[in-house]
């Protein structure tokens, strides 16, 4: 199906219409075409996501009839886009090849590499502290950041993938490899339902050794400010929990519980996600490798709570978005 496209041409009317005003005339499955390539569209309604304690609208789009592709040249073909992520100028040959006429892969060692480099606001602590402490610090401090921008690249594809429905829209034209290895898009990209989630605890509790980042995708509920056993001061962006209703065998619900965790020195990486915490991007989706999972029973024993933590501190790490329908008529 492709991105989700916000406005199409209407073929009864021949006229442009947004999503928003297909929804009010309740055009579901009517027939439209892409304004850029005349490709056949779908129109699908404003869907519901069913959260612990409410119901939220999301936005209605426009999207692919089945086995329609984007034109080549078309600003919605996705792997258009993914050439023009290929194009950007940098040394990027590492990181990204192409593979078939049609498909790229992507090297995530290449982005755990970067990870690994200092992030900006460490840098400036680490000038100040470095003063006469010896050749390490400093030729750290100079070598730090320059492998930033295949970190600017990893958002690019995870911003891309999160205007897609699933993992199966973007797995064709995007492969993704780690030291060699092939991995499957949905042990990379996970969220925001239910299922998805509890994929990713089970993968993790069984693969100690997995090392390659993953992205999740979800809604951020609030944020509260703690402190871990050292008493160092955290800031954790707590995301909304999906109703669920199935029991297993033992007679217990899996409810998956994320948070995303940022440490208090990283200032403008906090300041980034309360700005639009407070502009309505609440939906979120972040890069990081290693998360944390622990299952823990409920007070009542009647559910099981995956709790899965993972820990960014660099804004390249996290795309905050609004396809929330409620909070567009809001504002
Ligand atoms: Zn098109």
């Amino acid at each position: 199906m492709g991105v989700k496209i916000e406005k199409a041409l209407y073929i009864k009317t021949k006229k442009m219409m947004t999503n928003i005003e297909a929804d009010k005339h309740e055009l579901n499955g009517e027939k439209f075409i892409c304004p850029y390539c005349k490709t056949e569209l779908t129109f699908r309604r404003s869907g519901k996501r069913q959260l612990e304690n409410r119901l939220i609208p999301i936005l209605p789009y426009f999207y692919l009839k089945q086995g329609n592709e984007h034109g080549r040249n078309c600003e919605y073909n996705t792997f258009g886009k993914i050439e023009i992520l290929a194009r950007k100028a940098m040394n990027l040959k590492d990181f990204m090849e192409k593979k078939k006429p049609d498909q790229y892969a992507i090297r995530m060692q290449v982005v755990k590499q970067a990870m690994e480099e200092p992030p900006e606001e460490e840098e400036d602590v680490r000038t100040a502290d470095s003063k006469g402490k010896g050749v390490t610090a400093s030729k750290n401090y100079k070598n730090s950041g320059t492998m930033a921008p295949y970190l600017s690249r990893m958002k690019d594809i995870m911003i891309l993938r999160s205007k897609m429905e699933k993992n199966d829209d973007i797995r064709k034209y995007l492969k993704l490899e780690y030291k060699g290895r092939t991995v499957n898009w949905d042990k990379f990209y996970f969220g925001p339902d239910n299922m998805s989630l509890l994929d990713l605890s089970k993968y993790f509790r069984n693969n100690t050794e997995l090392e390659h980042p993953i992205c999740i995708e979800g809604i951020i509920k609030k944020y509260i400010e703690k402190k871990d056993k050292r008493g160092k001061t955290y800031y954790s962006f707590i995301l909304e929990k999906t109703t669920v209703k199935d029991i297993d065998a033992g007679g217990f619900r899996h409810i998956p519980c994320v948070s995303v965790n940022v440490y208090e020195g990283y200032g403008k990486l906090i300041e980034y996600m309360k700005d639009n915490y407070k502009k309505h991007n609440k939906q979120i989706v972040a890069y990081g490798h290693n998360p944390y999972v622990k299952v823990n029973p409920s007070s009542d024993n009647t559910a099981k709570f995956h709790n899965i933590t993972i820990w960014i501190n660099r804004t390249a790490q996290v795309h905050l978005f609004n396809d929330v329908y409620e909070n567009l008529f809001e504002e």
